[in-house]
């Protein structure tokens, strides 16, 4: 997925906005013909765009995130981004045995609060 991305994605359970992005892994992409930017949240720079000075969003489009993490700070949720696609899933659809194994292929670089409390799944069994 691209930065991009999270100027439109909300939390599919408690609907907050923005998300937090973790990146573990990125490819680099080509520039795009036209120069967009984002809306509302450019997750790249981390802030609002209300906020930013001069929101150069040209990096938003030229790279694509292969593996991370969500995360919503509403209702503590996390989501993962494996093979480009992110999977924004209601907890029924999950599963708890490829979550684990999420959180543990990433375990260095996934929050402690995410690993012991995150929703639906954590290691806090296991740790
Ligand atoms: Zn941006
Ligand atoms: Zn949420």
């Amino acid at each position: 997925m691209k930065y991009r991305l999270m100027d439109l994605l909300a939390c599919p359970i408690c609907k907050k906005f923005p998300l937090l992005l973790l990146v573990f892994a990125e490819l680099k992409l080509q520039p795009p013909r036209s120069t967009r930017k984002c809306e509302l949240y450019c997750a790249y720079h981390n802030s609002r765009i209300f906020d930013l000075q001069n929101p150069d969003c040209v990096t938003c489009y030229t790279k694509e995130i292969s593996s991370g993490m969500l995360i919503c700070d509403g209702c503590g949720r996390w989501y993962p981004i494996e093979e480009e696609i992110p999977r924004l899933l209601p907890d029924e659809l999950r599963k708890f045995n490829e979550d684990v194994e999420f959180l543990r292929k990433w375990k260095e670089k996934i929050p402690e609060k995410v690993l012991k409390e995150g929703k639906p799944f954590s290691l806090k069994e296991q740790v």
